[in-house]
């Protein structure tokens, strides 16, 4: 696209998709720069494009959020009309706490209804949510705050998984914390000095209305962390006006969502994919977010199945961590639900596999509904390209993408929820954007994303080496890494798949038939587990320090221990 037609573009969609208080000068940047530059001059207020828009337009009514608790009886419609009283209270007690434009707030809260209310409450004091996945360790939760210069940390007693109370664990010191009382288990878990959200929220049930913050449209809306696959989590800030333009054409124009739809993200809080699909975007375009607490197995395997049957969910959005786990517990559960609404099944986060891919489509979208891939990262804000019918990743209308020299996907032009800036690191600013993903295209001129730079070695095909290996019946989980000329492949086994007798000699020749170009050394290890990061994806930096025995970073580790064991005893070396 010529920076004419660019101009043009985004102004359309960024008009037609959003409410704005001010006009931009302009829309697109020339460059990647930080700040990120995007809709300059413009202003706008991104709680009113979330929810007051819709009350104003007669809409009040229309379900915005509908909540399920893990029991099966706890549920609740929240409207767009009732959202929006809750909001404006939280809004009214958190501006009493000292929350004011520009303040960073630390979230760690599960998906319950106060993740929403909380969210658009900030956005509308103007203030910058650090928001935190479930699982991480009260030191980086710490750590992250301090390197944020968080003010106040929201926070809740626990919530209800697999049958069970879970406690959140909660950092010492640090700021001042608001408390949501979820299980009600632990009396000790209000300590001095901490606050009950339901007491604040409950002394002022009658608000004088506070009109929304306006944002200026490069000002910092939220901070996530990356999950490290790549190694050491980066803290990515993304601005109110790019970020909110972004996420809403990713999801209008990629997975077709507005009015009267009711979208289900599967993605969990405190992840990019769900701060975008599961929060912002689907709110901003009049749509229906569903967010369920618990455990997708409990009480049983069609839990999902049920819920989406239930609330005629049109679009669902799921990983492939997630995907891999519900195969596992059989076909016969999607299979005797029918999910008549069900238009699309999107897979965000990591590669979705020809196999899961077929279960999805078979089971879950029962030959109507189609999946697609899609490719997005914690910096883009979003999803950016989408899986094609002839294979491979095309980029979304609006989207620039190449192969650079060094055989990376890059973006030849800024993107509008591009990071706006990284938490104590310089953004590189330029013309292009490395995303540090290898790539090749196929004749369409479609991507193929190899894996991450660095960790697949750039001069070796590890990402056949792995599909080659991934692809033999008794294999479960293959994770490929390069060191030097050899490729190692960890392996974990299908539990069927018993002790399989020639198992080095068929992987081998499988590797060695399909992939042609590889004349390195092969090293298969059979292990029990592979090291994830907290999202689920396979810790593929982990594995590279392993293959050279190292333990590196585990900061960004469900569990390190896995990578430990795997130190310990390298696994069985065909
Ligand atoms: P994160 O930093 O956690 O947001 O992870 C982003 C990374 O996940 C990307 O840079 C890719 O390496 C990987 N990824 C995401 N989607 C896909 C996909 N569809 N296929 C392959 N890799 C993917």
């Amino acid at each position: 696209m010529n920076p004419h037609d660019r101009e043009r573009f985004w102004s359309d969609r960024a008009s037609e998709l959003l409410a704005w208080r001010t006009p931009w000068e302009k829309a697109c940047p020339d460059t990647f720069t930080s700040p990120s530059g995007w809709f300059k001059g413009a202003a706008i207020d991104v709680c009113a494009n979330c929810l007051d828009r819709h009350v104003d337009a007669g809409r009040d009514d229309v379900p915005a959020l509908i909540w399920q608790g893990e029991p099966e009886n706890q549920a609740v419609v929240h409207t767009y009309g009732a959202l929006l009283d809750q909001v404006r209270r939280a809004a009214v007690v958190l501006a009493g706490l000292g929350v004011s434009k520009g303040c960073v707030v630390g979230l760690s809260l599960p998906a319950l209804p106060e993740l929403v209310v909380a969210t658009l409450a900030l956005a509308r004091l103007g203030a910058v949510h650090l928001t935190f996945p479930a699982g991480l360790s009260p030191a980086v939760v710490s750590e992250r705050m301090a390197a944020c210069g968080a003010m106040l940390f929201i926070t809740a007693d626990g919530y209800f998984k697999a049958g069970r109370a879970v406690p959140i664990i909660q950092p010492e010191g640090g700021p001042r914390r608001v408390v949501v009382r979820r299980t009600s288990q632990a009396p000790e878990s209000l300590r001095e000095g901490d606050l009950w959200w339901h007491e604040l929220m409950e002394a002022h049930a009658v608000v004088p209305a506070l009109p929304g913050a306006v944002h200026g449209a490069d000002d910092p809306l939220f901070i996530l962390y990356t999950s490290g696959s790549s190694g050491h989590p980066k803290g990515v800030v993304h601005a109110a006006g790019g970020f909110l333009a972004g996420c809403a054409h990713s999801a209008r124009h990629a997975f077709g969502v507005g009015p009267g739809m009711t979208m289900w993200c599967l993605s969990e809080p405190g992840w990019i994919m769900n701060m975008a699909y599961a929060l912002y975007a689907p709110l901003c375009l009049g749509a229906t977010t569903l967010l369920y607490e618990g455990s997708p197995l409990h009480p049983k395997p069609d839990r999902l199945w049920r819920i989406a049957q239930k609330h005629q969910v049109a679009t669902l959005i799921t990983t492939p961590a997630l995907t891999g786990q519900l195969m596992r517990e059989g076909e016969a559960w999607p299979a005797g639900r029918d999910l008549p609404a069900l238009k699309l099944i999107v897979s965000v986060g990591e590669k979705l596999t020809p196999e899961n891919r077929q279960w999805l489509a078979r089971a879950v979208g029962k030959g109507r509904a189609p999946v697609v891939d899609t490719w997005g990262q914690t910096e883009t804000g979003g999803v950016l390209m989408l899986s094609g019918s002839r294979g491979g990743l095309t980029p979304l209308p609006g989207v620039e993408a190449s192969m650079n020299l060094q055989g990376h996907l890059a973006l030849d032009a800024p993107w509008p929820s591009m990071a706006s800036a990284l938490v104590g690191q310089r953004l590189e600013a330029g013309s292009s954007y490395d995303t540090g993903d290898l790539v090749q295209t196929t004749p369409d001129g479609a991507f193929v994303i190899l894996g991450r730079a660095g960790i697949a070695g750039a001069d070796l095909p590890v990402a056949a080496v792995e599909a080659a290996v991934a692809a033999h019946s008794c294999v479960a989980e293959a994770a490929a890494v390069g060191s030097g000329d050899t490729v190692v492949v960890y392996v974990t086994l299908r539990a069927e798949a018993g002790e399989p007798f020639g198992l080095e000699e068929d992987l081998e020749r499988a590797v060695r038939a399909e992939v042609e170009e590889f004349a390195g050394t092969l090293c298969i290890r059979v292990v029990e587990e592979l090291p994830k990061t907290r999202s689920g994806k396979i810790a593929r930096q982990a594995l590279r320090g392993a293959a050279e025995g190292r333990m590196g970073d585990t900061s960004a580790l469900a569990d390190p221990s896995v990578l430990a064991s795997l130190l310990e005893d390298p696994g069985k070396l065909f």
